[in-house]
């Protein structure tokens, strides 16, 4: 089986969401590059370790409607300015950050959201939100990884901050299925410079190798992770992950930030399995494309008319 479907297509079957998939597959427009397709029309390498269902996606999953699922294509030239977008207020505490572990899916930064110690407001926000976690998401190779595309540009990969709405709910388990529960901070990582601060975080990763692994992380604030320019598109979305709630204000930053190649290589040594079971190597651990239905993308900046935009970089 393809391997970039593993992550969702067996699933999306298997829930009613017959018609996503249609979609999903269906002609290809425009010139979208994503993975499953460059999957589907080459047989990916016989053995390949990640052919298997990956288990996130086998177990009865929640969906609540399927009518805001995420990921998205970003269509720049289909997304709307909105001039009373205001910039996202971040203000994270490098205090607040406790752990990171790998979940048997990706791993995951966590913080302490016990206070406010370190979140979210403005934007397109009207409360303030909580960050709770940060992750990535990666592919094999560079060709593929982020679960966000932009007029179907792939990254290599995708970093999401999750905040909650601590205005609204008592915690992170209600936000997570309520109306505004949640807002992440999506960043494309493309192949450049080192990432100075990244490194950190890369030399930890042989700590959290196997499944279930966490140590402790030390201070580290995230927004050293957010590009210099902090122009956003925004849409209402869901979790890409299982329950996939459509709780999700999506803020997606539009510039990429760069990171060197071997610390995407150190993304890429982890596993998804645990010590003594059959080791499985920690790739294309994201989400395919969802159909955009009844939506409308916000841009808190006007579109350059005509050519790409040349801040976004797209990756060759
Ligand atoms: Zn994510």
């Amino acid at each position: 089986m393809l391997r970039t479907t593993v992550l969702g297509r067996s699933h999306l079957k298997s829930s009613g969401f017959s018609f996503l998939v249609k979609q999903m597959w269906g002609p290809p427009s425009g010139h979208a590059v994503r993975p499953e397709r460059w999957c589907s029309q080459h047989s990916c390498a016989p053995g390949d370790e990640n052919h298997a269902l990956h288990p996130l996606w086998t177990g009865p999953v929640s969906v609540p409607g399927g009518t805001r699922q995420s990921p998205i294509n970003i269509r720049g030239r289909d997304s709307v300015y909105d001039p009373r977008l205001r910039p996202l207020r971040v203000s994270y505490a490098a205090a607040s950050c406790l752990n990171v572990w790998n979940t048997g899916y990706l791993f995951q930064v966590e913080f302490d959201d016990a206070a406010e110690g370190s979140g979210i407001s403005g934007g397109p926000l009207e409360n303030h939100y909580r960050l709770r976690q940060f992750h990535f998401h990666w592919g094999s190779a560079n060709e593929w990884g982020s679960e966000h595309t932009v007029d179907g540009r792939v990254y290599p990969a995708e970093l999401h901050l999750v905040h909650w709405n601590s205005v609204k709910y008592p915690n992170y388990k209600e936000a997570v299925v309520g109306e505004n529960g949640l807002a992440v901070i999506g960043v494309f990582l493309k192949v450049g410079a080192r990432h100075p601060t990244l490194q950190k975080l890369v030399d930890i990763l042989p700590a959290v190798k196997h499944k279930g692994a966490q140590v402790a992380m030390g201070p580290f604030d995230p927004s050293c992770l957010l590009p210099t320019c902090r122009d956003y598109w925004t849409y209402a979305g869901s979790l890409t992950t299982p329950p996939l709630s459509e709780s999700v204000t999506w803020v997606i930053q539009k510039q990429p930030i760069e990171v060197a190649q071997d610390q995407l290589s150190a993304f890429r040594s982890l596993l998804f399995s645990a010590p003594g079971e059959e080791r499985w190597t920690m790739v294309n651990n994201y989400r395919p494309l969802q159909p955009l239905m009844n939506r409308e993308v916000r841009s808190s900046f006007q579109a350059t008319e005509g050519a790409q935009d040349p801040s976004i970089n797209y990756p060759q």
